[in-house]
């Protein structure tokens, strides 16, 4: 038996986290999302008024962001803490999307993330899920899976939970927010979202979450019993 890194990376909304969630479970192992990450910066950076064009500023600010992950037993995974206070809804919202992928895609931001994601992962069986895990984070992951789907079905998606948040946005809106992160993401000069080339493409337009994970389970115990 190995211990090995999942990694999942892929476009926004095709369901990473709530994939890699499950996978994690499944196998046992901690589950970091390395989103929720850049979102706890862009959250940090709206409330002190930071302005991530002025490397100054930010560094000051990276010295005081302290992100840490915790297992929460009642919900079953890890969940993320901003300067140790946990971090949902509140990462999740429209002003973030709006400013994550710029910050994302600034070099002195994803080098001060990467160090900190790359030590979150030294003891291994961890399933990471972001945009670069597979080809800059962990190059050597065992597992690797890039998502994609069709766009308007990932805006219904996305619609139907921030509605289940009681956060009314139209379908449209969300389309052109998913659509511009994944174009700031994939034409960033700073590890660009790509697929790397030994990961293993997932279309999942039109799989259930169950099957996806099923799949990546099942991929995953191989390489984990029979090395
Ligand atoms: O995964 P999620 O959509 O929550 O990530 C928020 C944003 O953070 C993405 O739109 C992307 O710009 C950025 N990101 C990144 N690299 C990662 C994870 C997320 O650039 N590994």
């Amino acid at each position: 038996m190995v211990d090995i890194v999942v990694a999942i990376d892929g476009f926004s909304g095709t369901g990473k986290s709530s994939t890699a969630k499950k996978v994690a479970r499944a196998l046992g192992y901690t589950y970091i999302d390395s989103g929720a990450m850049y979102r706890c910066v862009a959250h940090y950076f709206i409330n002190h008024q930071i302005d991530f064009d002025k490397e100054k500023e930010v560094t000051a600010a990276l010295d005081k962001i302290l992100i840490s992950f915790q297992f929460n037993k009642m919900l079953n995974t890890s969940e993320i803490l901003l300067n140790k206070k946990i971090m949902d809804y509140q990462i999740r919202r429209p002003e973030v999307d709006e400013i994550v992928s710029q910050i994302a895609a600034k070099p002195l931001i994803r080098k001060a993330m990467v160090d900190r994601q790359q030590k979150l992962g030294l003891g291994k069986k961890m399933v990471m899920d972001g945009r670069d895990i597979g080809t800059i984070v962990f190059p050597d992951a065992a597992l690797k899976i890039f998502m994609t789907a069709d766009l308007h079905i990932r805006s219904m998606r996305r619609h139907k939970e921030l509605e289940q948040q009681g956060i009314q946005v139209n379908i449209e809106e969300i389309k052109r927010n998913l659509a511009k992160r994944d174009d700031l993401d994939a034409n960033r000069s700073e590890s660009p979202l790509i697929k790397a080339k030994d990961a293993i493409s997932l279309d999942n337009t039109y799989l259930t979450l169950e099957d996806q994970v099923k799949k990546i389970v099942e991929i995953a115990n191989k390489i984990i019993h029979e090395g």
